[in-house]
């Protein structure tokens, strides 16, 4: 599933695309289910007429912000991939909403699991879910990382995963983070030591500008793997330490990764490097 990377590299490629300043005309909707607490008449009519003003993200959400104060909120979830289309090319079976704009380009989204959720308010509070604070806000320094610790007696795998603790780190960046930090991915959250929560909050920063810069992670070939605007292919696979590399060598000590569960989660971590002990 798409996380702050790859959801950043789409809303950067949306704005390279010329998204913003777009007119929409009107709206296709083949599959009414993508739509949240609207019917399809009802999501037009919110729409219509209206210019994009930002392109932007919270979270792992893609935010189009449009003239007259309406939001639009993305979340690409499982499938979710979005392109460009003039209005005449053939429809492909797996596109289950489109805007149309006055230009005769259509934005449209392809979701195969068809879990993408498309949902628009007039306020961010009532499209979003409960958040935490987003990595790269100058105002996520590492002192409030730590208070926001503070009292979390869980895993600190599971927690780094709680969008409404920290915003936009999933599965992937939360291995890779660890690994980087040298943590126990079972380690109690409210059990690191002021070194350890320091090297933790420049970790999540780390890589998440590195996925960001390689364009997002793709793995595997399949259906459910991210794809940038128009199915493209992120670079950051190859830099990856540990997610799915269960078996493999750790980089740093050589000694073989694993896998284990955490939180309903496959994790994977180096045995050696990251202790489930303060050393
Ligand atoms: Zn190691």
């Amino acid at each position: 599933m798409p996380e702050l990377p790859e959801v950043e590299t789409v809303v950067r490629e949306l704005r390279a695309h010329g998204l913003v300043g777009r007119t929409v005309a009107g709206v296709g909707v083949a599959w009414p289910r993508v739509l949240v607490g609207d019917t399809p008449g009802a999501f037009t009519r919110k729409l219509r007429g209206r210019r994009i003003e930002v392109v932007g993200r919270r979270a792992k959400y893609i935010l189009l912000k449009f003239s007259g104060g309406m939001s639009l909120a993305i979340h690409l979830r499982m499938t979710g991939q979005l392109h460009f289309a003039a209005r005449a090319a053939p429809r492909d079976v797996h596109e289950t909403i489109w805007l149309v704009f006055e230009d005769g380009e259509e934005l449209r989204f392809h979701d195969t699991r068809k879990f993408g959720v498309w949902k628009a308010a007039a306020s961010l509070d009532a499209l979003l879910p409960e958040l935490g604070p987003e990595p790269f806000d100058p105002a996520f320094t590492v002192k409030v990382f730590r208070e926001r610790l503070s009292g979390q007696r869980r895993a600190i795998k599971t927690l780094l995963l709680d969008q409404a603790f920290l915003a936009g780190v999933g599965n992937i960046y939360a291995d890779e983070a660890l690994w980087d930090a040298k943590l126990h991915p079972q380690r109690r959250a409210d059990g690191l030591t002021r070194a350890q929560a320091a090297a933790l909050y420049a970790a999540v920063r780390r890589v998440l500008t590195a996925g960001i810069a390689n364009n997002g992670t793709s793995l595997g070939d399949g259906a459910t793997n991210f794809a940038r605007l128009e199915g493209r292919r992120g670079g950051n696979a190859s830099t990856l330490k540990v997610f799915r590399r269960d078996g493999q060598p750790c980089p740093r000590c050589g000694v073989e990764l694993r896998r284990i569960v955490v939180g309903q989660r496959g994790t994977h971590f180096c045995p050696r490097c990251q202790r489930s002990k303060t050393p």
